[in-house]
C-alpha cells in the first residue's frame, strides 16, 4: 500500500479524530518519566522520547488485574461460581508505540495465544487494539534492536508506522485496520517522491546511528547444560540486588501470579506481574524452593531469555534490543555483556 501524508498542522486534529472513535493510549510525560497512558486530548502526547521507562506491555497485560469475582456467602444466588468481572472493551489504539515494543507483543502471544490455551483477556485486547508505530529517528546508544531480529523502521506486528519528517509525518499503512483508521480519518493525501527519498534516509540514518550490536549467532549451537553449569554466572550475579526492575519495565517478561483478595463474604481473582529475580516466585506450597539463590535466579532470566526461548520457539530470543533494561538496572548489569558471554562460550 503507497505511503501517505499528514502535514504537522493537522496531526492534532488527527488525534482528535482517534479519541472521538476509540480508547487512546500514547506517552505522556509524568514528572520525569515518560509511559504510555490513556489519553484524552493531543495535548498529553509527547513523543519526544526514544523509549518509554515501562514499555506498552501493562495495555495488555495490566500491571495488577481483577479477571474473577467470587462470594464466600453460601446462601447467595451464585455460591460457588466464579464470575468473569466486565471490562470496558471499546476498540482501542496505540498510538507512538516503538517498532521494538510491537515486536514483543508478538513474542508473547506465543505464551498467551497458543494451539492449545488462548488466553481470553490477551487475546481479546490483541484484537481490539490497533497499533501505530512511531520509527526511531533516534535510537538510544542503548538500543540493539537490529541485532534481534528488529529495526528502528521495523513493521513486524504494526498496523501503521508513522516517520517524522521534516514538514510532515509520512505513513506507512502495513494493515487493513491500519488504512481503516486513516480512511476514517479522512487522510489519503500520497507521499510524493521527494518524501519518499526522505524516509529513505532518515531510515539509512537511523540505521548508521546504531552501535549497540550484540552476538547471537552461536547461541541456538551452545549446549544447554554446558551454558547452565558455566562459571561465569558468579561473575554475572555478583552485583545483583534482585530488585527486579530489568524483568518490570521488560516489554517480553511475562510472568505473572494469580491471587484471590478477600473483604468480608466477596472476594477478586487478580492476576498480578510478577518476576524471576524474586526468592518467593519459585516458593512450592511443600515450602520447597528450588532457586533460593541469586546466582540461580538471574541464570533463569538470561538463560529463558536467550536460550530456552530460541530453542522452544525458533523466533530468535525474547529480547527486542529495546534497552530498558541497560538502562535501569541500579548496579549495571548489561544483557549486551551476557549476550557475549553465553554466545562465545566455549566448554
Ligand atoms: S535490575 Fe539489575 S539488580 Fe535489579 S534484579 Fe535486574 S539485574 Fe538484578
Ligand atoms: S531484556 Fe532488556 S533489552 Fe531485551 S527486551 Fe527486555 S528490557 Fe529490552
Amino acid at each position: 500500500m503507497a505511503n501517505r501524508v499528514i502535514n504537522k498542522t493537522d496531526i492534532a486534529e488527527f488525534f482528535v479524530g482517534l479519541i472521538a472513535r476509540y480508547r487512546v493510549f500514547a506517552p505522556v510525560r509524568q514528572k520525569d518519566m515518560t509511559n504510555f497512558r490513556e489519553i484524552s486530548a493531543p495535548d498529553q502526547i509527547d513523543l519526544s522520547l526514544s523509549n518509554t521507562t515501562l514499555s506498552p506491555k501493562s495495555i495488555m497485560l495490566p500491571q495488577s488485574e481483577s479477571m474473577l469475582e467470587f462470594t464466600l456467602d453460601r446462601t447467595a444466588e451464585r455460591a460457588g461460581i466464579l464470575q468473569e468481572i466486565k471490562t470496558d472493551r471499546t476498540p482501542r489504539v496505540i498510538v507512538g508505540i516503538r517498532p521494538c515494543d510491537a515486536r514483543a507483543f508478538q513474542l508473547l502471544d506465543l505464551n498467551f495465544d497458543t494451539p492449545s490455551h488462548r488466553d481470553p483477556w490477551w487475546v481479546w485486547r490483541r484484537e481490539e487494539t490497533a497499533l501505530v508505530g512511531l520509527a526511531c529517528n533516534a535510537p538510544c546508544n542503548t538500543c540493539f534492536c537490529t541485532s534481534v531480529g528488529s529495526g528502528p523502521f521495523a513493521t513486524d506486528g504494526l498496523d501503521l508506522l508513522l516517520i517524522d519528517g521534516p514538514d510532515e509525518l509520512v505513513v506507512q499503512v502495513i494493515t487493513d485496520k491500519g488504512a481503516k483508521l486513516l480512511n476514517e480519518a479522512g487522510i489519503e493525501a500520497e507521499a510524493s517522491e521527494a518524501q519518499t527519498e526522505t524516509v529513505a534516509a532518515l531510515q539509512e540514518s537511523s540505521l548508521q546511528s546504531i552501535k549497540s550490536l550484540v552476538p547471537a549467532e552461536s547461541l541456538m549451537q551452545q549446549e544447554t547444560k554446558a551454558l547452565f553449569d558455566s562459571e561465569f554466572w558468579e561473575e554475572v550475579q555478583f552485583a545483583c540486588i534482585n530488585c527486579g526492575v530489568c524483568t518490570f519495565v521488560c516489554p517480553t517478561c511475562w510472568c505473572f501470579d494469580i491471587q484471590d483478595e478477600v473483604c468480608k463474604s466477596s472476594g477478586v481473582r487478580l492476576r498480578n506481574w510478577d518476576s524471576c529475580m524474586f526468592p518467593l516466585f519459585t516458593l512450592h506450597g511443600s515450602g520447597h524452593n528450588p532457586r533460593t539463590q541469586k546466582l540461580q535466579r538471574v541464570r533463569q532470566r538470561f538463560m529463558h531469555k536467550l536460550k530456552y526461548f530460541p530453542d522452544k520457539y525458533h523466533r530468535g530470543v525474547a529480547c527486542v534490543g529495546c534497552g530498558r533494561c541497560i538502562q535501569q538496572c541500579p548496579v549495571n548489569i548489561d544483557i549486551r555483556k551476557v549476550f557475549l558471554l553465553m554466545n562465545d562460550f566455549k566448554v
